[in-house]
């Protein structure tokens, strides 16, 4: 059969259509009576009427990729940090519109039935968004290609604030089910854990080849999900991987009648995919961690060859037909998985399968931070994984080989080179082993790449000079703009036309109207929407009422020292005590008044971050209940903080804090996300910070502190926090209040810790360094704010500049440069 003899009914785009889609759905796929159906119901079955509009397209573009026989692209990552999908996609198919008014036609608010859908939270932070934008250009851009990753039950943990602290709660997304995925359960792999490994012997064995026996074993099952190009028929597709235990119980267990026995260990095999770990800068170490690591890298890697040997009968160019790329060292177990493979199920020869591998994988590095980079146990590696452990090793060694045979025997650079840590326990390097296995590795903003080469990958990049390359991250337009920022584009739809989704460049026709009052006053109607939103929120959850006249100062992203929310705080409790002080003298306080916002989660087993947390939290009740600081000053902590949340906090910041010390932060994208909704950056000249103001124009962003080198100097040279304390009286008296329990009357040393690790204990992020620099820096943001038509025409500027900021173009750049991916052709 082909499909022009398939009869079905296409779904059809006007409100009287979509009007009895959405009632068959509710009637036949959700089974309620439209009577007694409550708002979930009308989302489950209005999501699924719009995923309808989606599946031709997306049978369209799989049909078109296999029968164009394109190279793909496998997107291998542990986090896709997507949020909601409604929105998104009723965007995408062009049916905003259509929908709501079909909606409202039932009694049914559209707004608020979006506001109902649960975020899928399956990442930590920037990197898994990173991997949910890429998917957007990807499909945008016609890539062919899938991302790959593990459906967790349970993502990233919800955050409430009880009694300014941190508490957290289970993320259990799926409870309503989910509307968006279909479940593939023919689709599955077989995933071997433990065991050992037989050489394999007698005639017609490869030599290599091996056998991997008395495994026990986790079956992965995929559930794929639609993802819609924006303005293009083309979509792509994330496969999840779900476990499930193998069919066969344990029999004997069974046969004794031990029926619970049997049962409970069928509940272990399923624990591999039930919870998102949720650390985004210390690996954990843990077994069920390096599980889940090989679990979907195994099931992957075998879906992937699978697909390639419908159309190949070798492997012969497995190499122009696919691209494996890997997010961060995670997933690069996939390495070794693929030579087992071709090794021990394929039978090629070791330098057959090195070379395709070598063709095949790139690798993007996200940090350069010592405490962050992947190691695990050889003990622990030899046995989970006794195979892959066998393969790394041999890869190690043909490649120490091989260097010796370069450069002679030189005992220090074999240490420093090889795949295996052998100081104290012995160890493998993930992150060496993806640079000896792929043919480029990037990293992530200009200053970052730079760094990877001279610091942790300074011996490869002398022998592989021409692996390195950067990718300066990107963010996408459809959700970050689009989606989040209505009034804004409805303003740029109307004066530069809606082309700038596709094309962010085109956002560069705003320079000249920065001169224009007209455009001024409308751009600042915008924003002062956006901050009405925010205010409500605020208002609604947190009870505190805020002035949407006050300058928005906002610092949202996951809570750790380097990024130095801490630093902020220094300044905030400075303004505090500069308005007590004129307060107390009677002399006129000459100060803008400010909303500081904060927002971002703590990795659970992180003490110092939630402590963090809690003195914001007791910084902002002191400070808000205090009458004498009024309007001029508010702080606010909002929970839970998730794309969702970021969707309405980054149109309404005036003020976006980037403050991490120099050299730490690799890119960065809430900056992005920020400035291209209007937001003046302040910041450091770290990761991406250094080409936003290349972009935006030095004029337009506060840049303060120690460069990256002057870090490495101040460093070097002996760093004295306590000198730089003692010599500087506000920063004291801010300091003391902090160490005295200014902000924690109840249990005055409860922030000891705070000040010790800042003063006494080596400052390791050098705030005190900073903080001159960066107070007065604010100074200068206070003058500008006061000429409202001065910063509005920096926002504007600031806008206009961030079009090469779109993951557009930094996709468009790894499709050429990395993939070398053509796009699908759809009739
Ligand atoms: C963009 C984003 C991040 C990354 O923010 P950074 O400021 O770059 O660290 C983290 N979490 C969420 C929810 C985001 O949307």
């Amino acid at each position: 059969m082909t499909i022009k003899d398939f009869a079905y009914d296409h779904p059809d785009r006007d409100v009287a259509a979509f009007k009895r889609a959405v009632a068959n759905k509710l009637i036949y796929a959700v089974g309620k009576d439209p009577v007694a159906a409550s708002q979930d119901d009308w989302l489950n079955a209005t999501s699924q009427a719009v995923r309808d509009q989606l599946v031709e397209r997306w049978m369209m573009t799989t049909r078109a990729n296999y029968a164009q026989d394109l190279k793909r692209v496998y997107y291998l990552s542990m986090e896709f940090l997507i949020g909601r999908t409604f929105t998104n996609a009723l965007l995408a198919v062009d049916l905003y519109d259509t929908v709501r008014e079909a909606l409202a036609d039932f009694g049914v608010d559209m707004a608020a039935l979006s506001e109902r859908e649960p975020d899928a939270a399956l990442g930590n932070g920037g990197l898994g968004r990173l991997a949910a934008c890429f998917l957007d250009s990807m499909a945008t851009l016609g890539v062919p290609g899938m991302g790959y990753g593990i459906r967790y039950e349970y993502g990233m943990f919800r955050q409430r604030i009880v009694d300014g602290q941190q508490v957290e709660t289970p993320d259990y997304w799926l409870t309503r089910g989910n509307p968006w995925e279909f479940q593939r359960p023919e689709v599955n792999y077989r995933v071997r854990f433990g065991g050992h490994v037989q050489k394999r012997e007698g005639a017609g064995a490869v030599s290599g080849a091996a056998d991997w026996v008395d495994t026990h074993d986790v079956l992965a099952v995929a559930y794929d999900t639609i993802i819609p190009g924006y303005g293009t028929q083309a979509t792509n597709t994330l496969r999840l991987w779900s476990a499930r235990a193998t069919e066969e119980i344990d029999l004997s267990a069974f046969n004794r009648g031990n029926y619970m026995q049997a049962v409970e260990s069928k509940n272990h095999s399923e624990n591999v995919s039930r919870v998102l770990y949720p650390d985004d800068s210390t690996p954990s170490g843990r077994e069920l961690r390096l599980h889940q690591e090989y679990f979907f890298c195994s099931a992957s890697v075998q879906d992937l060859l699978r697909r390639y040997l419908r159309n190949h009968k070798t492997f012969d160019q497995l190499s122009e037909k696919v691209s494996i790329h890997l997010n961060d060292t995670h997933p690069v177990l996939a390495v070794p998985e693929l030579m087992r493979l071709l090794l021990d199920e394929h039978g090629l020869s070791w330098d057959v399968a090195w070379a395709h591998t070598q063709k095949v994988f790139s690798y993007t590095n996200h940090t350069l931070m010592h405490e962050a980079l992947e190691t695990w146990p050889v003990e622990m590696l030899g046995r989970i994984l006794p195979r892959h452990l066998q393969i790394i090793y041999d890869i190690n060694a043909k490649f120490l080989a091989a260097v010796t045979q370069k450069v002679g025997n030189d005992v220090e650079l074999m240490r420093r080179l090889s795949l295996v840590d052998e100081a104290g326990e012995r160890r493998v390097r993930m992150a060496y082993v993806a640079v000896l296995a792929s043919h480029s590795v990037n990293g992530v903003s200009g200053l970052h790449s730079e760094l990877m080469k001279q610091s942790i990958f300074s011996d490869f990049a002398k022998i592989f000079p021409e692996r390195f390359n950067n990718k300066t991250n990107g963010v996408t337009p459809r959700r970050w703009l689009a989606q989040a920022n209505p009034p804004l584009a409805a303003l740029l739809d109307q004066r530069i036309g809606k082309g700038w989704r596709r094309d962010l460049s085109q956002l560069e026709a705003l320079r000249p109207m920065a001169a224009q009052p007209a455009f001024v006053r409308a751009f600042r109607h915008a924003k002062r929407e956006n901050k009405l939103r925010l205010a409500n929120w605020v208002e609604q959850h947190l009870k505190i009422d805020i002035d949407t006249d006050a300058l928005f100062d906002v610092q949202v992203k996951r809570i750790h020292e380097y990024k130095r929310q801490l630093l902020n705080v220094l300044h905030v409790v400075t303004r505090y005590h500069r308005i007590l002080d004129a307060q107390a003298a009677g002399t006129p306080i000459d100060m803008v008044p400010r909303v500081v916002v904060f927002a971002g989660k703590a990795a659970s087993a992180y003490a110092m971050a939630k402590l963090v947390i809690r003195l914001i939290n007791d910084v902002a009740s002191t400070i808000n209940a205090d009458a004498r600081v009024g309007k001029l000053l508010k702080v606010v902590f909002l929970p839970n903080y998730s794309v969702s949340l970021a969707e309405v906090i980054m149109p309404a910041a005036d003020l976006s804090e980037q403050i991490s010390t120099a050299g730490t932060e690799a890119s960065g994208t809430g900056n992005m996300k920020f400035a291209l909704n209007g937001a003046l950056t302040i910041g450091t000249l770290d990761g991406a910070n250094v080409e936003m103001r290349e972009s935006v124009g030095p004029e337009n962003i506060f840049i303060f502190g120690n460069t990256t080198p002057e870090v490495a100097d101040i460093r070097a040279r002996g760093y004295q926090p306590r000198e730089i304390y003692e010599e500087n009286a506000e920063l004291k008296r801010v300091l003391d209040a902090i160490r005295d329990g200014e902000f924690s009357p109840g249990e005055p040393a409860r922030y000891q810790g705070i000040y010790d690790a800042l003063v006494n204990w080596g400052d390791h992020y050098l705030l005190l360094a900073d903080y001159a620099s960066y107070v007065a820096k604010q100074a200068e943001v206070d003058a500008l704010y006061r000429d409202s038509d001065a910063w509005t025409r920096t926002a504007i500027l600031n806008v206009a500049g961030m079009g090469v900021f779109s993951s557009d173009r930094t996709i468009a750049q790894y499709a050429h440069e990395i993939w070398h991916t053509k796009p699908v052709v759809l009739g």
